[in-house]
């Protein structure tokens, strides 16, 4: 039988209900097991686990990672965005939109992140919580043959249009690859080069890519027969049941009918959380930001050498089972609620042809597939990100009951920071209640729920003045 590792301590009776089977959910089940809790894993999906924002993403992982929404020039950004000139593509981001109460709240809060220092300290956060992922994704591999089935591909390329752009890649650290050698390395790349849009090429060797989905179900196979493990598919959490005093939660309700008793819930349910979290806890602000990605299968060769090819900013091809997924566009104003289906799959497969060409001035026409040409079976896929206004998650207890935790607003990177975060909660859970000691190498000051609260904000201001 498998089990989840030599670090399982001595069994605890507790009973931890994870709500929410995205790649945060099962990572945080792994690590409560591993510290010898009982877990229940709540999942409203009954086709599995990962099949909302963990399933189709970017795969992306980066040992470096800069919180891409509040980077220093994001004012700037923003605001060319609402403009429909920024390096987003916020498809149907409107200034009613932004403006609208809840989304107001958020840009707030964005806002305050541009204190000086900030966001060093936000970039070191994430690296960090990325780093130590990295390491535990490469410990759960040795350690599991069915992870090592799924490829590890290096180095992310992005795609330089002259020579003053590539000396400050250059500066930045990253290895220049000139126009020829691009084109051998990446065949693909060829009717680019040859147009002279693009000069060369920066590699990233800190950028990583591994199928999330793949690790996600696979990591829970590894969970699902640990004998303090189960797993409800098409559970859908409808509220928390609370103990006579209204301090501590004692069950989960369920939709339709049923409770699951417990003594610990940890709630790892995305863009879901905030809304699920408001009646008990000060809102959390976290907003749905839409992505999307087209995945075809190409008629010239895939990918040969990088695990990414970054087109523009935020926005890359990457190889995954035979198959090229572009990703990475942002829908800003959070108001799309639902997948794309049918025509809308088809406009959004049309955007993301027309205005990505339009806007890089690429000749991406031997790239990308090409319209009605079905031959390369292509889909579209949309979802969202749950968005901080700082992109860093919320991990640990969250007040005033006793004992609900949360970890989630992943925002960008959930899968880069997936393990990493499990690990922190877990010990959340352990500290608080009085069962174990901190164990993880990451600071889990940066990632505290209750960090955009008044009471917080006031804290801060104080300890500047
Ligand atoms: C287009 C796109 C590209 C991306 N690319 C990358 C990338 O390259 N690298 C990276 O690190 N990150 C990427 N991300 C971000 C990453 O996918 C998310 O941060 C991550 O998936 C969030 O994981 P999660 O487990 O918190 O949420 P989810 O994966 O959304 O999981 C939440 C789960 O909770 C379940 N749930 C919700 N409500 C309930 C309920 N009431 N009861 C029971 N279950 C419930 C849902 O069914 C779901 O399974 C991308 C996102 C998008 C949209």
């Amino acid at each position: 039988m498998c089990s989840v590792g030599e670090g399982v301590q001595n069994p605890i009776q507790r009973h931890v209900v994870v709500i929410g089977g995205g790649v945060i959910g099962v990572s945080c089940c792994y690590e409560l097991l591993r510290r010898g809790l009982r877990v229940t894993l709540l999942e409203q999906d009954a086709a599995g686990v990962a099949r909302r924002g963990s399933f189709q993403n970017g795969n992306y992982l980066n040992s470096q990672w800069i919180p891409p929404i509040a980077n220093s020039g994001f004012p700037r950004e923003f605001l060319l965005s609402l403009l429909g000139q920024g390096q987003f593509l916020p498809l149907e981001t409107s200034a009613s939109e932004v403006l609208r109460p809840r989304f107001a709240r958020w840009t707030m809060h964005l806002f305050a992140q541009f204190l000086p220092g900030r966001h060093d300290a936000l970039a070191a956060a994430g690296s960090a919580l990325a780093q130590d992922t990295i390491a535990r994704i490469g410990e759960l591999r040795a350690r599991h043959k069915e992870l090592q089935e799924l490829p590890f591909r290096q180095g992310v390329l992005t795609l330089v249009a002259n020579e003053k752009e590539a000396l400050a890649r250059a500066k930045e650290g990253k290895r220049i690859v000139p126009g020829p050698e691009l084109v051998t390395s990446e065949p693909l790349l060829e009717p680019l080069v040859a147009s002279g849009k693009v000069h060369c090429g920066a590699v990233n060797a800190t950028g990583l890519s591994l199928d999330c989905h793949g690790f996600t179900e696979r990591l829970h196979r590894i969970c699902a027969v640990q004998p303090a493990m189960r797993t409800l598919f098409g559970a859908r959490a409808e509220r928390l049941v609370l103990d006579d005093k209204s301090e501590r939660c004692i069950g989960v309700a369920l939709q339709g009918g049923g409770e699951v008793a417990c003594d610990d819930v940890v709630v790892a349910m995305g863009c879901q959380a905030r809304q699920f979290l408001a009646p008990y806890a000060p809102r959390l602000p976290i907003i749905a930001v839409g992505g999307y990605s087209l995945d075809w299968r190409p008629s010239t060769p895939v990918l040969k050498t990088y695990s990414k090819v970054v087109l523009l900013k935020g926005l890359g091809i990457a190889q995954e089972n035979g198959r090229l997924r572009m990703s990475g566009l942002v829908h800003f104003g959070g108001g799309m609620h639902h997948a794309p289906s049918g025509s809308e799959a088809a406009r959004i497969a049309g955007l993301l042809r027309d205005r990505v060409l339009t806007r890089s001035g690429l000749d991406l026409a031997g790239v990308l597939p090409k319209p009605g040409d079905d031959s390369c079976n292509p889909s579209c896929w949309a979802c969202f990100r749950p968005c901080t206004p700082d992109n860093l998650p919320m991990i640990g207890h969250l007040p005033p009951l006793k004992n609900l935790y949360v970890c989630c607003g992943h925002s960008f990177s959930g899968w880069g920071w997936s393990l990493a975060s499990a690990g922190l909660l877990a010990d959340a859970v352990m500290v608080n209640q009085g069962e174990g000691n901190l164990t993880s190498s990451v600071d889990p000051n940066p990632f505290i729920p209750t960090r955009f609260s008044c009471a917080s904000w006031f804290d801060k201001l104080r300890s500047m003045l």
